[in-house]
């Protein structure tokens, strides 16, 4: 089933408004396609609008304008139990009295009229999504016996068990510990890809965004950045705050100036940048963007090298840095000198992002 979204927007009107206080808008004109059977992850920091989005998915908020269609039908104003939508909560709250079991099969009984079931069929869907999940050995427990993780596979259980047109999920492995996130995130892309149900992953966390889904969305106040392949997105950001938030070791900033077709940082000549108006811009590079060369063109200043097993990375500083230090990662292969008091770098020209200094838009450079 594709999700379209048509300008959808959410504004919530100001409680003091007498005291000045402006109106909230949550979400600006979001227009996109769900593209049937995929994962999208939608990412972007706190109160960018996010669970404001999949709550106008799921019916729980009512958009202030646009339109929302499930496959061709318009849902905009159906109730959230007539779209078939399955949602998890950060919060999982399963019902501590009820076992397991009883937790899963919970949505079922209140179908009415045609959609009613007999009890040995919502035993029977209960049992198979259970084993979808991965929890068919504990269908009797209660909730207080099950791991963080294990509660959150009845939550997904419960949600399936409708089999429901659209899965939502909202920072749906936020309380889990580290080992579990990542396990848990691995078991929701085979759920996913097994039951092919168009979902739609929220989190502030890039790295299980681009883990886990087949796009990305990246929002900032309630406006959209970029849509994309989790990876294109990252080799090609549209502006500085996209750029900024792909990717660990995060890029490097500097203040930089485009002067006959040449990238100058501080006094060096560091690129070419061919076909690119004379300009002060602002620079990113990837960490993995740097070559460590004995006579390279750009020098920092060492600070020391950080061996990780199969890359060394290299923290040094400039003065046209943005920020504090710079992160080189450079394969271990490499004889760096820690002792050094300059680094001098090659650069290569596809990690390297020039954007306009006042809009923050990305200034594209012509391929040779
Ligand atoms: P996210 O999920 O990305 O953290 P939200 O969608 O929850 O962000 O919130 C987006 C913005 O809308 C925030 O500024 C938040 O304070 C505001 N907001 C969310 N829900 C409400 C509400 N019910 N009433 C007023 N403002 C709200
Ligand atoms: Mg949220």
């Amino acid at each position: 089933m594709k999700v379209e979204l048509q300008n959808l927007t959410k504004i919530f009107p100001s409680r003091n408004k007498k005291e000045g206080g402006a109106d909230v808008v949550a979400v600006n004109n979001f227009t996109f396609t769900i593209p049937d059977g995929k994962l999208v992850g939608l990412l972007g920091p706190s109160g960018c609008g996010k669970s404001t989005t999949l709550y106008m998915i799921c019916g729980l908020q009512k958009p202030s304008s646009g339109k929302l269609l499930f496959g061709d039908d318009d849902v905009t104003n159906l109730p959230p139990e007539s779209r078939g939508v399955g949602l998890v909560f950060q919060n999982y709250a399963l019902y501590p009295h009820m076992t397991v079991k009883q937790n899963i099969m919970f949505p079922l009984q209140n179908l009415k009229g045609a959609d009613k079931l007999s009890k040995d069929e919502m035993l029977d869907r209960a049992y198979n999504v259970a084993k979808i999940v991965q929890i068919d050995e504990l269908m009797e427990r209660k909730p207080s016996e099950l791991s963080g993780g294990q509660q959150q596979r009845v939550a997904i259980a419960r949600a399936l068990v409708k089999m429901p047109r659209v899965l939502l999920l909202d920072e749906p492995l936020s309380n889990l510990d580290a080992r579990l996130r990542l396990q848990t995130r691995e078991e929701i892309k085979r759920i996913q890809k097994e039951t092919r149900i168009t979902t739609v992953f929220v989190t502030h966390d890039q790295e299980e965004a681009m883990s886990i889904s087949d796009m990305i969305v990246v929002m900032k106040l309630g406006v959209v950045q970029q849509i994309g392949k989790p990876q294109d997105v990252y080799n090609s950001p549209a502006n500085l705050f996209v750029a900024k938030f792909l990717g660990t070791p995060p890029i490097n900033v500097f203040r930089g100036e485009v002067k006959n077709g040449k990238l100058h940082i501080g006094d060096e000549i560091v690129m070419d940048v061919k076909g690119v108006a004379d300009q002060e811009v602002t620079v990113g590079i990837r960490p993995e963007g740097f070559i460590l060369k004995a006579d390279g063109p750009f020098t920092c200043n060492m600070q020391n090298v950080e061996v990780m097993g199969r890359d060394v990375s290299i923290v040094s500083t400039h003065e046209c840095s943005l920020n504090e230090t710079i992160r080189s990662i450079i394969d271990a292969d490499n004889d760096v000198n820690p002792e050094a008091k300059t680094v001098r770098f090659a650069l290569k020209p596809n990690k390297v992002f020039l954007f306009n200094k006042e809009t923050e838009e990305r200034i594209y450079v012509e391929e040779k």
